[in-house]
């Protein structure tokens, strides 16, 4: 998912427009519903569908959401069906008034939690992981002197993957969970100060890059100022995957250009697995910047193979995997001459279940190459992502049932490589311990429960 918001001191921005604006910056997050709930005066109003950001916002829409803060996002459903009422932010009625919430990343003890307070009669009216958050600190929020020590009391029950914002009447608060697995900048635009899930968004909208919110920190913005706070025991996180596919090539995580990382992927890639060739080409658009780096490094040309149809999202997002096997083809078309008597070094970011791979792989063989040399960015995904990132259970993750060279022959490729654990390291200068790398080395940072599956809610 990605998330937005922003507050406006003197409630001269149009602060549902930048939020827009900044949503739009993060479409490649979540496809499937977008949101924006603004505060007016201790009153919140919001408008959430499922759709894209265009789709479900108009300028009449947007002139009504009047405020002078305001909170967005965009979903990518992991733990919840991709219905209308999982749409976010989720707003909220409770003692202390109005409260909504914007969640990117995943618990993996929210249906433990939900469970107790079903048994002590709560109701839910979402199958989200995040209104279990919403209820907690509801619940906290009665003993506690301020929200933010309701947030730190829900820190300590909660576990998993939590990057949110939360509207209430008097403020706006940030907050990154304690491993920092998702992430979320501060920036600042005329005075006002503003969060999002990648720093593309502040870039859009014209906003100065503060800093990152640190992991396990609570940042409150209010008419007082600002605010941080610490929760204890905090390590860095952050998703590699963030890096190798996820976020926009554009965006700095933790001060670092995920373009930059992207290529040095693909350098460091052919120095492991070089192959003779004609010419190298991305899978579009997440394999492209992987592509070139190999390319540099290997002195072969980087050639477009293919040309992708703009009109359409992220296929891997379509959540049935029979929309995805359609997408696949109204995704891309290959340029025949440019590839055409050649050998192709192919390079994609990842291989989840095989189907983007074993379907271009017979694109470009249908359409003249002669060897297809398929090299991928990252390293084997073998266990499942628990923290936000949509990746199936380990029966469908083709490399935790096969080895490499069968799945060179099922994906029909001459030859397939990925780049190595050591060489991941390599990439992020021996530090690669500073983030999450589970779903290649099953290393959870947290414990996760047993029987723990996304659709558990449902
Ligand atoms: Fe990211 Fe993989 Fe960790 Fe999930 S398991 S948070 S995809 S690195
Ligand atoms: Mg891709």
């Amino acid at each position: 998912c990605g998330i937005f918001g922003i507050y406006s001191s003197d409630g001269k921005l149009d602060v549902a427009k930048i939020t827009y604006f900044g949503l739009y910056a993060l479409q490649h997050r979540g496809q499937e519903s977008s949101g924006i709930a603004v505060n007016d005066s201790g009153n919140i109003i919001y408008h959430k569908d499922s759709g894209l950001v265009n789709e479900v916002f108009n300028e009449v829409v947007l002139n009504h959401l009047k405020g002078y803060s305001a909170i967005g996002h965009v979903r990518y459903s992991t733990t919840g069906k991709s219905d209308r009422e999982n749409a976010q932010p989720l707003v909220i009625k409770y003692r202390k008034g109005h409260m909504a919430l914007a969640h990117n990343g995943n618990l993996v003890n929210a249906h433990i939690i939900r469970e107790k307070l079903e048994q002590e009669g709560a109701i839910f009216q979402t199958t989200i992981d995040s209104e279990v958050i919403a209820s907690l600190i509801s619940r906290n929020r009665i003993k506690s002197e301020n929200i933010e020590e309701a947030i730190l009391k829900t820190m300590d029950e909660i576990k998993g993957a939590y990057s949110l914002l939360i509207l209430t009447p008097n403020k706006l608060i940030a907050v990154r969970d304690p491993y920092g697995l998702r992430p979320l900048v501060m920036g600042r635009i005329n005075n006002s100060i503003c969060f999002a899930s990648e720093t593309c968004a502040l870039d859009t909208i014209g906003a100065e890059y503060i800093r990152d919110v640190e992991p396990g920190e609570i940042i409150s913005v209010s008419r007082n100022g600002i605010k941080s706070k610490k929760y204890k025991n905090c390590t860095k996180h952050l998703c590699v995957f963030e890096f190798i596919y996820f976020a926009r090539a554009d965006s700095y995580l933790e001060g670092i250009s995920v373009y930059e990382i992207r290529k040095r992927l693909g350098r460091q890639l052919c120095k492991e697995s070089y192959v003779d060739c004609d010419i190298v080409i991305g899978v579009p658009d997440s394999g492209t910047t992987a592509a070139i780096g190999f390319a540099e490094e290997a002195g072969i040309p980087f050639s477009e193979g293919f040309i992708k149809n703009r009109y359409i999202g992220r296929t891997f997002i379509k959540p049935e995997q029979s929309q995805r096997e359609i997408a696949v083809k109204i995704k891309l078309n290959v340029l025949k001459n440019n590839v055409a008597g050649k050998r192709v070094v192919l390079i994609d970011d990842s291989i989840v279940r095989g189907t983007t791979s074993r379907k271009i792989i017979k694109m470009l063989r249908d359409a003249g190459a002669t060897e297809v040399h398929l090299r991928i960015s990252s390293p084997p995904v073998v266990f499942p992502c628990y923290y936000g990132i949509d990746t199936p259970d380990r029966k469908e993750l083709i490399a935790a049932n096969y080895l490499t060279e069968e799945i060179a022959r099922i994906l029909g490729a001459d030859s397939l490589e990925y780049l190595s654990l050591n060489g991941l390291n390599e990439v992020f200068e021996g530090k690669i311990n500073q983030f999450c790398t589970a779903c290649f080395n099953g290393e959870y940072v947290t414990e996760i429960p047993e029987n723990f599956n996304k659709y558990i809610l449902e």
